[in-house]
């Protein structure tokens, strides 16, 4: 392993395309070009017909309809236009939002938008394994309550939400429930039935398919939920999100939902096990750590550890073979340690010495065995050169 690139152990932040999944989507490029609005001809139709099937594998992957699936360019999106969708349209019925302290940016940062527009976003905390407590977001809903938004599964730490119990509340309150399940999808059963939820992000990229191509579940049946659109234009996705679909990177979305509906149980069993080889093999090795997130409504594919005294940047320097991710957001000039690890209570100290591993459907034993080894090599030494300093 040497030589070859490092192991990829950063399955959160994106994911190999499968190969299958290319093979699908090769087609779509150069041959079948055709675009899915065009009605006039044999190309169209062609192209019309994948986004077809596609629309319907998505649908089966979280036991959706086909006509409750809005596809857009990522899971960013789907969020921007669930709640900017919901609060343009709810407006007239009150202006009050409800979030998670541990959600993606994506949500967070679209809740301090709509504050700017006028509502009242409440920030619920999380207890220390990262789950939010129903009866806390339901004691924050008044009569101007529009949208609950809480994640399926976090991408930091793992923990995996009570939205079956949220959604039951949401329903006696008469809020809609929009929930990220951007982590959860293909690594745990997902069904909007079953969760209750009104609104569902996916993006195909986290469960190996294509970047910037994701979907929006809108629920259909009840009293269907009612968005307006974020982009105006042809009027396509039944007016929800106008722009000619991108027909590659949908097909590529559908192969990889099939799959992950098919394969998900097995892959989640494999990664489990190969996370719980990951988590004692280094507590084994290395002491004084700390395992992030809920010890068991969790996604099987995660593992987030602390280190105290061995800062994660300086532990990453020394194993450059291991791809991981600090808890850092990397994308401001001065990297914040995790709102996700603050929020669960870690010290801002420890946050910076916390790495996230996510194992994906390619991680293999013999990858999981030789990171075991490289981390504990390289926070023995990150320690050992720290302690020296002090
Ligand atoms: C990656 C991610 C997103 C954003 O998805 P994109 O398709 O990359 O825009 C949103 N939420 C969670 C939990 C994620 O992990």
């Amino acid at each position: 392993m040497g030589a070859s690139r490092p192991v990829y152990l950063d399955n959160h932040s994106t994911t190999r395309v499968d190969p299958r999944v290319v093979d699908a989507m090769n087609p779509y490029w150069a041959e079948e070009y055709g675009n899915a609005a065009s009605r006039q001809h044999e190309y169209g139709w062609r192209a019309e017909a994948a986004i077809v099937r596609a629309r319907e594998q998505v649908a089966s992957l979280v036991g959706a309809s086909a006509e409750e699936v809005v596809f857009t360019s990522g899971a960013t999106e789907s969020i921007n236009l669930a709640l900017k969708g919901i609060a343009e349209t709810s407006a007239g019925q009150g202006r009050h939002v409800i979030t998670a302290a541990t959600e993606h940016r994506a949500v967070l940062d679209t809740a301090r938008r709509l504050e700017q527009y006028g509502f009242r976003v409440t920030v619920v905390p999380v207890d220390g394994s990262g789950l939010v407590d129903p009866d806390q977001v339901e004691s924050a809903m008044i009569p101007g309550t529009i949208l609950v938004s809480v994640m399926l599964a976090n991408n930091e730490i793992g923990t995996i939400g009570p939205i079956e119990e949220l959604a039951a509340r949401c329903r006696r309150k008469k809020v809609l429930l929009h929930s990220d399940a951007v982590q959860a999808a293909g690594k745990i059963p997902v069904n909007v039935q079953t969760l209750g939820v009104d609104l569902l992000s996916l993006s195909a990229h986290k469960m190996h398919g294509p970047k910037g191509v994701g979907a929006l579940v809108v629920r259909k049946s009840g009293a269907p939920v009612r968005l307006a659109a974020q982009l105006d234009g042809g009027g396509h996705e039944r007016g929800m999100r106008s722009g000619t679909l991108n027909v590659p990177a949908i097909v590529g979305f559908g192969a990889a939902a099939e799959i992950a509906l098919r394969e998900g149980a097995e892959d989640a069993s494999r990664m489990s096990r190969l996370r719980g080889i990951l988590v004692d093999g280094i507590l084994d090795r290395i002491d004084e750590v700390i395992v992030n997130g809920h010890p068991v409504q969790r996604l099987p594919n995660n593992a987030n550890l602390t280190f105290p005294g061995a800062s994660a940047d300086a532990v990453m320097m020394e194993m450059r073979d291991i791809a991981v991710s600090s808890g850092s957001a990397c994308s401001s000039a001065v990297p914040e340690p995790s709102h996700v690890l603050k929020a669960i209570g870690r010290s801002v100290e420890d946050a910076r010495s916390s790495i996230r591993f996510g194992l994906g459907r390619f991680t293999t034993e013999e990858e999981i065995v030789y990171a075991v080894g490289r981390v504990a090599e390289a926070v023995s030494r990150v320690r050992a050169r720290t302690r020296a300093l002090v």
